[in-house]
């Protein structure tokens, strides 16, 4: 019986529910591979931007995808995101993106390349991927799927703290008004729509601390390794 035997856990939701904070630590206590699905999709919106690819127009896209290359480096215990081997971590998280990122996200030629991507990275399993499809599309069969929920106020102060943090200028009012709008977007597009997978277990952690949370989330995941090492 090989009860430390690795699994994929999916975590979506909502904009700035925590997400990646709540995925980077999972992987980091499993010793896991990260797989942050977003930065993805905001990579692919940078590329537009800095090229002045019209999103609306079918055949740019798919061209444009054909020069687009994404990978993860981990620098000094961080995950960085490269587009064409530069690092743009930092770029992909300002406002600029934030705006565009969701029509591109709904886009059904740039979902399936970067699905592509994603289920190869969890092929080995071993994998803790966030974003808004991860349980329903790119990892159905995912041993453990987490759906995360927090108050609308709460998740726009994270955010403006987070951005504040990386020296990214952004007002509380335009931060609240761009997670709702990506949220409607993402729950309404006709592809990959974020919802919440049947077998999903709902945490709200809007009066969770981040570390109650991870608490929480590690002792499903415990809980589920051992039931995959059982049906070995
Ligand atoms: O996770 P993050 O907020 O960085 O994601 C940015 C955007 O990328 C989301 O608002 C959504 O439009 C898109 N996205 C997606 N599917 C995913 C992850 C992100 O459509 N799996």
């Amino acid at each position: 019986m090989d009860k430390t035997k690795p699994i994929i856990i999916a975590i979506d939701g909502y904009s700035s529910c925590g997400k990646s904070t709540l995925a980077k630590s999972m992987a980091k206590t499993l010793h896991y591979v990260y797989l942050d699905s977003g930065a993805m999709y905001r990579a692919v919106t940078l590329y537009f931007i800095n090229n002045g690819i019209d999103y609306n127009d079918p055949e740019a896209v798919t061209e444009a995808l054909g020069y687009i290359n994404i990978h993860f480096e981990r620098i000094d215990g961080q995950n960085h995101t490269f587009l064409n081997n530069t690092d743009v971590e930092h770029n992909i998280r300002e406002m600029r993106v934030s705006e565009h990122v969701s029509p591109v996200a709904a886009i059904s030629a740039v979902r399936r390349a970067m699905v592509r991507q994603q289920q190869a990275m969890g092929r080995k399993r071993g994998l803790v991927a966030d974003g808004r499809d991860i349980g329903t599309v790119v990892f159905p069969d995912a041993e453990l799927k987490i759906f995360l929920t927090a108050d609308p106020d709460v998740r726009t102060s994270r955010r403006h703290l987070e951005l504040a943090a990386k020296g990214i200028d952004a007002e509380w009012d335009d931060i609240r008004k761009n997670l709702l709008e990506r949220d409607r977007i993402d729950s309404t597009r006709a592809d990959s729509p974020l919802r919440q997978a049947e077998d999903a277990v709902v945490i709200d952690n809007t009066l969770l601390s981040e570390d109650e949370q991870l608490q929480k989330a590690m002792e499903l995941a415990y809980e589920r390794i051992k039931e995959a090492g059982k049906a070995d």
